[in-house]
């Protein structure tokens, strides 16, 4: 398979996610304007991990994970945040990548749809953005916290919102987990933000 009939399988399969979630169709309409874009392959650590150790999928989720896992090799994978941020061990189990965005392997300005890797054991601190964001689970599970909400367990197929500059934070423990990643309204463009209080620890 090409390179671009990668992108085009794991497009799909995050259409058919997008269609089967009714948190997920709910919250932002599928984009009518993506475009592809060739990016250069930035290779970090969570490319290999996440074809070695994505954590448990659910029946319903493998497609899309196994398109992921496909891709993993050809992405622009991120880090955003600094050593000095997050700590190197954090960075060494941790990236991401815009599958669909105003910067993203496939091009739109109506949503931004991300794809984030976390190894087990890790906290990532809290942070926020002006975009309205939904996690949805792909495998894996974490414990997601939201400032005023309760701590929710999430595993493959469960989703969690955050409004609008609320900041929210993830942890890990004895699983890593692969999270797609929806986001709408304004700052669709900027990276999330650590909280001041996070930004040293
Ligand atoms: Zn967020």
């Amino acid at each position: 398979m090409t390179t671009r009939a990668l992108f085009d399988a794991a497009l799909a399969e995050t259409q058919a996610w997008h269609a089967a979630l009714p948190a997920v169709s709910g919250f932002v309409a599928w984009p009518m304007d993506l475009t592809y874009q060739d990016r250069p392959p930035n290779t970090l650590s969570a490319a290999g991990l996440v074809q070695t150790a994505p954590g448990g999928p659910t029946p319903a989720s493998t497609p899309l994970l196994s398109a992921l896992q496909a891709l993993a090799p050809h992405l622009e994978w991120r880090h955003t945040y600094s050593a000095d941020e997050v700590g190197q061990h954090f960075l060494d189990r941790f990236g991401w990548f815009e599958l669909a965005g105003p910067d993203g392997h496939f091009i739109t300005h109506q949503t931004r749809i991300t794809v984030g890797y976390w190894g087990a054991g890790l906290h990532y601190g809290r942070h926020e953005h002006d975009a309205e964001e939904l996690y949805t689970v792909v495998s894996g599970h974490g414990t997601f916290h939201l400032d005023d909400a309760p701590d929710l367990e999430l595993g493959p197929g469960d989703t969690r919102f955050h409004p609008s500059n609320q900041p929210h934070a993830l942890t890990t423990t004895d699983s890593p987990i692969l999270t797609l990643v929806f986001w709408r309204g304004e700052g669709l463009g900027d990276n999330p933000r650590l909280t001041q209080s996070e930004a040293t620890s």
